[in-house]
């Protein structure tokens, strides 16, 4: 099994350190476990409760290479979860894969300028505008060469109700920008542990989002399977939803090419 999406405390939302979520890979079988945590944003004046600060990035990094020494056996990579900023591209390149030597980055639209505003997702999103500018934004990130999978590209579903012409243009265009990057698109397995959002056509998951996985299904991508582990038990739960979700639309599971 492998997993490429997972936290530590330093995001103030997640418990355990690298090490207590390379315990329970080992104990579980595990060949991979990327560590992801949710990068640090000095500037950006939302969603701070939901980071690391800036001065724990060393520890960050250090904490995974001791988990890597203490389980030999297990294939620990460094990574990390990004929002795309234009004006951060240098802190991606030269500190994060540079200077910290992180191997992989996950691109994961949690805020973004909408109205020349920051919006910080779980807080301001409600309509077709947020919809469209959280769109742009992650579209934007895919373009930048950055990253090297999405997450959970069908979190609107969690503020965006309706499955209407609106959401498919632009799932349409997420998956079509998907595509001609060549970037892996993921089914994230923490939607399925959320509570259920109430529509008006019944209780479903905020996310993944059954029609937006039924329209993938039409563009042949690349699909990465993660539990986006906020606690070291909760790597692997409901991947099994997840199976079903790939085997009903035939989508095409892979591993993190490169790593
Ligand atoms: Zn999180
Ligand atoms: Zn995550």
């Amino acid at each position: 099994m492998k997993e490429y999406h997972s936290h530590t405390f330093r995001c103030k939302h997640a418990v355990g350190d690298a090490s207590d979520y390379a315990r329970f890979a080992y104990d579980h079988g595990y060949e991979t476990l990327g560590i992801s945590d949710h990068t640090p944003l000095p500037d950006i004046p939302v969603s701070q409760e939901i980071r690391m600060d800036i001065s724990e990035l060393d520890d960050y990094v250090q904490a995974i290479e001791t988990a890597q020494e203490s389980f030999p056996g297990l294939k620990i990579i460094k990574g990390m979860e990004c929002e795309y900023v234009k004006q951060h591209q240098s802190f991606y390149t030269d500190e994060l894969r540079g200077r910290h030597g992180l191997r992989y980055l996950i691109l994961a639209q949690h805020i973004f300028r909408s109205n020349g505003e920051w919006v910080f997702f779980w807080k301001g999103l409600k309509g077709i505008r947020e919809l469209k500018a959280y769109t742009d934004s992650l579209i934007a990130g895919i373009g930048s060469g950055l990253f090297d999978f999405i997450a959970h590209p069908d979190i609107f579903g969690a503020f965006y109700i309706p499955w209407d012409a609106e959401a498919i243009a632009c799932s349409r265009a997420i998956l079509s920008a998907a595509k001609e990057a060549g970037m892996p698109v993921e089914i994230n397995t923490h939607g399925y542990r959320k509570k259920k959002i109430d529509t008006p056509g019944g209780l479903r998951d905020p996310y993944p989002l059954e029609p937006f996985w039924e329209l993938a299904s039409t563009y042949d991508l690349p699909v990465i399977v993660s539990s986006d582990a906020h606690k070291p038990e909760d790597l692997g739960a409901k991947t099994d939803e997840a199976a079903k979700l790939i085997r009903r639309y035939n989508l095409r599971s892979v591993d993190l090419p490169g790593l």
